[in-house]
C-alpha cells in the first residue's frame, strides 16, 4: 500500500494510542490525531498548488513538525526531500536546485543554525514576494518557503498556519486515489561517510515494506514505545522509526532535537519506551551518561543498534546495562531502504552480539569479490541485495546509478562481510576503509574492537595511512575516557602479544571527538586527510 494508506488504516485500526510523542516539544498525538492533523495539511499543500512529484523539501532539526511533513507529503504523493540540518549555504543551494525542490519547509533558528536567514541569503526576492510566489534567481524552482515556528517574516508561510487553517478536504481522496505504491516518495540522502552525500530516490514500496518488516523482528505492537534519537532526515529516523512504528501502532518518541545522551536517558524513563535507536557512538554515549547518573531503564525492551560496525564489547553493555535483553543489530545502507539484516532476538547470543543476523524476508544477497564472481561461504566479499527494497536509483544520477545496481538488479555496497554456513553474516569493513599493509589485508574493525577493550579506551578509529615502504601504516585515533591519561606506548604494550604486529598502530593520536556525519559516522576520510597535512 502507500505510506498515506497505512496511515489511514493506522488510525483505524489504533486511532486512541500515542503515535507520536515529541519530548523536547511537550506535544503529543493519537493515531487518530495525527492523521486528522496530517490530511489538514496535506489539504492545505493541495491549495497552495502542489502536485504529485513536486518535491517538497524539510530542512530542520528533529521536531513534531516534521513527521507531519513526512507524511501528509505522502499523503499527496510530494516528493519528500530531507536535507541535512548541519548544511550551510552552499550545500544547501547544491541540494535544492539539484533536486529542483518547490516547497521548502525549514526550523525557525536553531542553536547556531539561522535556517531563515540562510533562506534569505540565497534568496532575497523572498523578502518583497508574496507568500507562496517567490521567484528567485538563485533558487529557481521554489515557489512555497514555510518555516516552523518564531516571528512572522516576510515572504514566509508559517507552518502552524497552514497545519491549523481551515481546509477543503474535496480534492485530498482523488488525490490520495491517485497515488501508486511504486512511485517515488522520498529523496533520502546517505550520510556522506566515504565523501558526498548521494540522494536516493524511495517508493512507498520500498521504505513501508522495510519498516514492516524489522518492525516483526523487534516484535512491535501497539503497546510499544520507541524512542527515536537519531536524526529523522536519515533513514535511521524516517523509516526504520517512523515507518517501523507507523506499521505496527508502536509510538514514535522523540527525545531530542539533536543528540543529548541524558535527555534520551530521561525520555525513556518518564515515557517508559520500550525501544531505542541509536548508531554505536550515541550507545557508547549513553553507557557513559550512565556511569554518571543512574537512570530507570526497566521498560526498555528491544532496539535497533546500526549505522556503522557495532563492537562485541558495546553490544554486551547495552544487553546488560541498559535492560535491552531482545537488542537486535542491523545492517543497510539508504539505497537499500535501509536494511537488509538483522539479527532476532531467538538467534544465540554470540551471534546477536557479533553478526548483523541473517537477510531480511523477501531479499537476497550475495558477496562477490573484484571480478564480481560469488565468493564462497567463509570467504570475505563485496555484499550486494536485490529485492523489493532496492531504490529506484539515485536522483538525476543514471551513471551513478548504473555503477551501483547492476544488469542483474543487485545493489553494490561497497561493505565487505562474511557469512558463516548457517547465512550470518558479518561486515567486516568499507573497501574503502581497508588497509594493505605489505600485502596483508587489515580490517580496521579488528584492531578497533581489540582497542575498545582498553580500559581507559572510549571509543576509537582506527584508518591506513600512505607509507612508502609497505603500502600504508596503521593509524589510531583514540578518545579516552573523561579524566583518563595515557601514553602512546602504553597503547602499544597493550597490543604487544596480543595482536600481529603489523597491526599494531604505528601512529596513535588522542584525541577529544572524531569528525563525524550527523549521523553519528566517524568520517574516516577527513581522518586521512587531517593526518596527511600533519604529517606533511
Ligand atoms: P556515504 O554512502 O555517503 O559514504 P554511508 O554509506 O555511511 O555514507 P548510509 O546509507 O547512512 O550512508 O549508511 C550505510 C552504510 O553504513 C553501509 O554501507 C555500511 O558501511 C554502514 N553500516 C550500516 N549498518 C552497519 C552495521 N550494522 N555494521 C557495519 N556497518 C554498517
Ligand atoms: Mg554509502
Amino acid at each position: 500500500s502507500t505510506i498515506g494508506e497505512a496511515l489511514v488504516s493506522a488510525a483505524e485500526r489504533w486511532g486512541e494510542r500515542d503515535a507520536l510523542v515529541s519530548v523536547h516539544q511537550d506535544l503529543r498525538f493519537t493515531y487518530s490525531q495525527l492523521l486528522e492533523q496530517v490530511d489538514q495539511l496535506a489539504s492545505n499543500l493541495i491549495a497552495l498548488g502542489l502536485e504529485k512529484g513536486d518535491r517538497i523539501g524539510i530542512w530542520a532539526p528533529n521536531c513534531a513538525e516534521w513527521v507531519l511533513t513526512q507524511f501528509a507529503a505522502a499523503r499527496v504523493g510530494l516528493v519528500f526531500v530531507t536535507i541535512n540540518p548541519a548544511y550551510r549555504l552552499h550545500e544547501a543551494e547544491y541540494t535544492f536546485n539539484k533536486v529542483g525542490l518547490r516547497a521548502l519547509v525549514v526550523a525557525d533558528k536553531f542553536k547556531t543554525s539561522d535556517y531563515p536567514a540562510m533562506v534569505e541569503a540565497l534568496a532575497p526576492e523572498l523578502i518583497t514576494s508574496a507568500p507562496g510566489r517567490l521567484k528567485a534567481a538563485k533558487l529557481p524552482s521554489l515557489e512555497i518557503a514555510i518555516k516552523i515556528g518564531g516571528a512572522d517574516r516576510p515572504g514566509w508561510l508559517q507552518f502552524d498556519d497552514i497545519a491549523t487553517r481551515p481546509a477543503d478536504r474535496s480534492e485530498l481522496a482523488s488525490r490520495a486515489a491517485s497515488l501508486d505504491q511504486h512511485d517515488a516518495i522520498n529523496i533520502q540522502f546517505t550520510s556522506g561517510t566515504t565523501g558526498s552525500p548521494k540522494g536516493a530516490t524511495l517508493s512507498h514500496h520500498n521504505i513501508l515494506n522495510n519498516g514492516y518488516f524489522l518492525g516483526i523482528t523487534l516484535r512491535f505492537g501497539p503497546a510499544d514505545r520507541l524512542c527515536i534519537p537519531v536524526p529523522l532526515y536519515h533513514c535511521f529516523g524516517m523509516v526504520m522509526g517512523n515507518l517501523g512504528c507507523l506499521t505496527h501502532g508502536a509510538a514514535m518518541v522523540l527525545p531530542n532535537d539533536s543528540f543529548d545522551p541524558r535527555l534520551v536517558l530521561k525520555a525513556i524513563e518518564k515515557e517508559r519506551c520500550t525501544a531505542l535507536y541509536g548508531v554505536p557512538t550515541m550507545f557508547i554515549a549513553e553507557l557513559e551518561q550512565l556511569d554518571r547518573e543512574s537512570f530507570d531503564l526497566s521498560s526498555l525492551r528491544t532496539g535497533i543498534m546500526a549505522g556503522a560496525i557495532c563492537p562485541e564489547p558495546v553490544m554486551r553493555e547495552v544487553i546488560e546495562r541498559m535492560h535491552m535483553s531482545e537488542v537486535t543489530i542491523a545492517y543497510g545502507m539508504t539505497e537499500t531502504s535501509p536494511i537488509s539484516f538483522q539479527t532476532s532476538p531467538d538467534d544465540p547470543l554470540i551471534r546477536r552480539v557479533s553478526t548483523v543476523g541473517r537477510v531480511q524476508p523477501h531479499l537476497e544477497c550475495k558477496l562477490v569479490d573484484e571480478n564480481g564472481e560469488t565468493v564462497p561461504v567463509g570467504t570475505p566479499g563485496e555484499l550486494c541485495t536485490r529485492g523489493y527494497s532496492v531504490m529506484l536509483g539515485y536522483w538525476d544520477e543514471p551513471k551513478k546509478t548504473a555503477d551501483a545496481i547492476d544488469s542483474d538488479g543487485f545493489m553494490h555496497s561497497g561493505d565487505i562481510a562474511v557469512f558463516d554456513e548457517e547465512g550470518f553474516g558479518e561486515i567486516v569493513g568499507r573497501i574503502k576503509d581497508m588497509i594493505i599493509r605489505g600485502g596483508e589485508n587489515i580490517y580496521p574493525k579488528e584492531i578497533e574492537e581489540f582497542l575498545i577493550d582498553h580500559p581507559k579506551i572510549e571509543d576509537v578509529a582506527v584508518v591506513g595511512l600512505p607509507d612508502e615502504r609497505y603500502g600504508e601504516e596503521v593509524c589510531a585515533w583514540i578518545r579516552l575516557s573523561a579524566g583518563q591519561e595515557a601514553s602512546e606506548e602504553e597503547i602499544r604494550e597493550f597490543c604487544r602479544d596480543q595482536i600481529a604486529h603489523y597491526k599494531i598502530p604505528r601512529f596513535i593520536r588522542f584525541v577529544d571527538a572524531f569528525p563525524m556525519t550527523v549521523t553519528g559516522k566517524v568520517q574516516k576520510f577527513l581522518i586521512r586527510e587531517e593526518m596527511a597535512a600533519i604529517l606533511g
